[in-house]
């Protein structure tokens, strides 16, 4: 089975041929037809086994199906993260994977300023990498809005779990619309991610590496 008949559109199976990837790894074969027809995705994976391009591929691919809302330029995609290298690297990832499409993305952490990230917010992005916590800090000061969110998705869950991003989660889920399409990639399915699963998720197709 190659990328080819997986049903992801031709821009971004050219940007995968540039980078010489001939072939999904299984938690991709399993997860990008689901995304792509709109399923929401609870995914066992660790890092390594190429969860990012298996929810990043396929959300490329539906943002640059469907026709963005018009007026000035909002996130249509949300990826939570735990960390500033987990951002960084998902960020360059999707910016590789997306380079013919005409998709801004854009990352926030904490740890640094926030008058680079208001500027980056304020000329917009359609894809918005974020660790939790910095995000609140920018929903409070009204710097981002969710209100066109159409795509969610919750990366190494568990570990944002471990480090107490729970409040934090649900305050940012609460601002996102009801209608939207869930992704939670977890390297484990243990009880506390199952309950954040079924809060967030509507049934939800499984996949596991
Ligand atoms: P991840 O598990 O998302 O951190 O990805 C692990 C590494 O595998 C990253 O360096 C990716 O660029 C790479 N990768 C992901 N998918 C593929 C693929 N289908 N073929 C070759 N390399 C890949």
């Amino acid at each position: 089975q190659a990328f080819q008949a997986l049903g992801l559109p031709p821009a971004i199976l050219r940007a995968l041929a540039e980078k010489n990837y001939t072939n999904p790894t299984p938690i991709q074969q399993q997860a990008i037809p689901l995304v792509l027809a709109g399923r929401d995705v609870l995914g066992g994976a660790q890092t390594g086994t190429g969860k990012t391009a298996a929810f990043g591929l396929p959300l490329l691919g539906r943002l640059a199906g469907a026709t963005p809302p018009s007026g000035p330029r909002k996130p249509r995609a949300l990826v939570l993260v735990p960390t500033r290298e987990l951002a960084v690297q998902v960020n360059e990832s999707l910016r590789g994977y997306g380079r013919h499409l005409r998709m801004h993305t854009g990352m926030i952490f904490g740890g640094v300023g926030m008058g680079p990230q208001v500027d980056l917010l304020r000329r917009g992005v359609d894809i918005l990498v974020a660790t939790p916590g910095r995000l609140i800090d920018h929903l409070e000061r009204g710097s981002v809005k969710l209100d066109a969110i159409e795509i969610l998705v919750l990366d190494e869950a568990d570990r944002m779990l471990d480090m107490g991003f729970l409040p934090a989660i649900k305050r940012i889920v609460a601002k996102v619309p009801a209608k939207r399409q869930t992704l939670l990639f977890s390297a484990t399915f243990e009880p506390r991610i199952r309950g954040l699963a079924m809060e967030f998720l509507r049934n939800p197709a499984e996949v596991e590496v």
